[in-house]
């Protein structure tokens, strides 16, 4: 069946097309006003556009509306309130109104606040984010939203990006008035997120409580073909998974999700989706709906999709990349080396700030990557070290030596002159794109963060980005608007901060153990562990960016960091519930019925007589009561040391046990049921192997 994919993209988003239909035209004007100017809705205006949002939701099917918004939690949140309003005669009417559209008042004490409810009030509000469109999802009209306290503490991940956005808005605005730029009136970030996961039948991972519980595998010995043959890279897809991917397309299109490429990826059963980027706050929105929409769809189609950074050991992980730029509303890319002089001078103040901004604030950055999942994959050789570097390709870094040195850059008999009439070299894209190792890489005309982890939301790191690259702007404002004269300034600027920020270059091999030494003569910062990675947050350098840059308060930060560390100690917790108790359940159970079975044979042919007991059988039977043994004092082990973690109550020491003692004694566990799992035959051993499930779907 063809699909007329115009006719279909956005068809379930209250987007600009429709409001042009539905409103009238002056209400039409004035939203768009508001939105522009970041003002509140009015509430006349408010209840018009109530009225017509509703219309257009129940001609689509929809009964219900919600607030849909992204608490602490990391996923999204929604409560469904029904259109219907009783009219007398025991009769209902549909009904929406301007105060429900703009303000929701969900109860908010279950939504993690870092001890902010204890401090301030216990309701918090949602607040509708008119940037990002209404959409229906599940015959329910959702409405972005915000989620703040009731004295104004952001209580979820939207408001500090649109602050971050605002910031960076205003800090890059005054950059280009430096240029002489008056055509823009807005400058946006805009981002577009690649997301990898991993496709598995729904019958073997129901067979994982650790799937289940945890998103990942707490144990399980490698195939005998993992990803060494990379066959599965850019291979052919799969019928049943083409059908999927067919399936999720269209249904991101309905939501007006721009999703371009879908592909195989390094490891077998793992995939990826690009979606083409747009601004910041409707990508993040965007990517939480494709993660969930990557969850119902694959169950439609009788498998599980894992977002997790690490469901396998042994075989690559799952990251996202977030591809990230600057651009005017008037289309212009801060990021794209330009065709003339004083445009390509403008780039490379832009180019600095974000070089400086990497290099002052590497450790928000690592900050904003760090997960529990997400430790598994960084540093590991399948993603980029945990130490942040910048990598701009050859051409560009010889540019900008030469600039340093005060000397001409030949290349193919190109100059380049003083910054103010700088003439850059064609920097061809496919030539920056090459070096996957590097964490943070510029490539053509935008720069792709690397590090993150594919379960993850993008807001944290763009908040990040946002709020440090306008720091960078501003301060680098600070100094051109006072300059007599601006082309020598400029030069002097951009020069006296290549040298020093230039140790945050690197365009060597990121994965090896080289980079680690090299870095760390550079002063580079490299935290290998979540908790290590969250005390950055309150660094007095990093917490003032914050709070100077209007992104997040003192307390608001307080309140993240204490949340991060719990999520961080809690999720390992949870693993550790998860594997004692299917090593206790069950595997030793699996173990000790095989180890009857062998013994009794033994014991069988020992009571024949005719036939001798062969030593195969006792050294078998030998193995596997020594290695039982060896189960049983580790589990032992990990279920003492989960005991002794109630004597604790401060979220940093907790994250801290959970990362040294209780990680290591799961992983000490672990190898003794992995060799296990290699003797006991499969219809003993009780869950489904790796083989299994990475080779599940056909
Ligand atoms: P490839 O890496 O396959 O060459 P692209 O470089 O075109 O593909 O894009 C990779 C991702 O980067 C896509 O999600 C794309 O939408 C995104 N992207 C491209 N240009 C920009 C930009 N200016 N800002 C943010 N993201 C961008
Ligand atoms: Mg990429």
């Amino acid at each position: 069946m063809t699909k007329n994919v115009p006719e279909i993209f956005g068809s379930k988003v209250f987007n600009d097309e429709v409001m042009r239909k539905k409103l009238p035209k002056d209400i039409y004007r004035a939203l768009m006003k508001t939105i522009e100017d970041g003002l509140h809705l009015q509430l006349d205006l408010a209840n018009v556009v109530a009225e017509a949002m509703k219309d257009w939701a129940t001609e689509n099917g929809a009964t219900h509306f919600t607030h849909w918004f992204q608490p602490m939690t990391g996923v999204t949140a929604e409560k469904h309130d029904s259109f219907i309003s009783p009219e007398a005669g025991g009769r209902v009417i549909m009904e929406f109104s301007g105060k429900e559209l703009v303000k929701g008042e969900p109860d908010a004490s279950s939504f993690p606040s870092g001890g902010l409810r204890a401090t301030f009030e216990a309701r918090g509000y949602t607040a509708w984010d008119p940037t990002s469109y209404a959409f229906i999802k599940d015959d329910c009209l959702c409405i972005p939203t915000a989620f703040c306290s009731y004295s104004g503490e952001a209580l979820d991940k939207k408001t500090p990006l649109l602050r971050s956005m605002q910031a960076l808005d205003k800090a890059a605005m005054r950059a280009l008035k430096l240029f002489g730029n008056e055509d823009a009136s807005r400058v946006i970030t805009t981002v577009g997120p690649e997301q990898e996961y991993f496709l598995i039948d729904m019958e073997v991972y129901k067979k994982r409580p650790d799937l289940i519980y945890t998103g990942r595998t707490l144990f399980g010995s490698r195939p005998p073909k993992g990803q060494e043959l990379d066959d599965h890279y850019f291979g052919k897809i799969k019928p049943r998974v083409k059908e999927f991917m067919a399936d999720l397309d269209e249904e991101l299109w309905k939501l007006g999700i721009y999703a371009k490429t879908e592909h195989n990826e390094v490891a077998p059963a793992q995939h990826e989706l690009a979606p083409v980027f747009s601004t910041t706050n409707i990508a993040t929105d965007h990517n939480q709906l494709t993660m969930e929409l990557l969850k119902t769809v694959a169950q439609r189609h009788g498998m599980a999709c894992l977002l997790h950074e690490k469901p396998f050991a042994g075989v690559n992980g799952s990251g996202k990349h977030n591809n990230w730029s600057i651009s005017t509303d008037t289309g212009m890319n801060l990021l794209e080396p330009g065709d003339t002089p004083s445009r390509n001078a403008q780039f490379l103040l832009f180019l600095t700030a974000v070089i400086k901004a990497v290099d002052d604030y590497q450790g928000l950055l690592r900050m904003s990557v760090a997960t529990a999942g997400n430790d598994h994959r960084l540093g590991a050789n399948e993603a980029p070290p945990a130490i942040m570097s910048v990598f701009l390709g050859e051409e560009l870094e010889a540019v900008l030596q030469s600039i340093e040195d005060g000397t001409d850059y030949h290349d193919k008999k190109k100059k380049l002159m003083s910054i103010g009439a700088a003439v850059l070299p064609h920097i061809p894209k496919d030539t920056t794109d090459r070096n996957r190792t590097s964490p943070f890489a510029f490539t053509g005309n935008k720069f792709e963060f690397r590090s993150l982890g594919s379960n993850d939301s993008i807001a944290g790191c763009n908040i990040v980005l946002n709020t440090i690259v306008a720091e960078a702007l501003n301060e680098y404002a600070d100094i051109l608007e006072k300059a007599e004269n601006f082309d020598e300034a400029l030069s002097e600027l951009i020069k006296s901060e290549i040298a020093a920020h230039k140790r945050i270059l690197f365009n060597g091999n990121g994965y090896s153990q080289e980079w680690v030494e090299e870095a760390e003569k550079r002063g580079l910062l490299n935290l290998h562990s979540t908790p290590e990675a969250l005390k950055q947050f309150t660094e007095p350098k990093n917490m003032e960016v914050f709070i100077k840059n209007g992104v997040y308060t003192e307390s608001e930060i307080l309140a993240r960091k204490e949340i991060l560390f719990e999520n961080y100690y809690k999720t390992i917790n949870i693993e550790a519930q998860t594997l004692a108790m299917m090593a206790r359940r069950n595997i030793l159970g699996a173990v000790l019925k095989f180890e009857k079975q062998l013994a009794d044979t033994i014991n069988a042919k020992k009571a024949a007589s005719s036939s001798a007991v062969t030593s195969i059988e006792e050294k078998h039977l030998n193995r596997i009561a020594v290695l039982l043994e060896n189960m049983q004092t580790r589990l032992e082990a990990l279920e003492k040391d989960m005991e002794k973690e109630e004597s604790m109550s401060d979220v940093e020491e907790l994250a801290v046990y959970h990362r040294e003692t209780i990680e290591s004694s799961m992983h000490s566990l672990r190898e003794v049921i992995d060799e296990l799992e290699r003797l006991v035959p499969l219809d003993i051993w009780p869950y489904p192997t790796y083989g299994q499930m990475l080779y599940s779907v056909r």
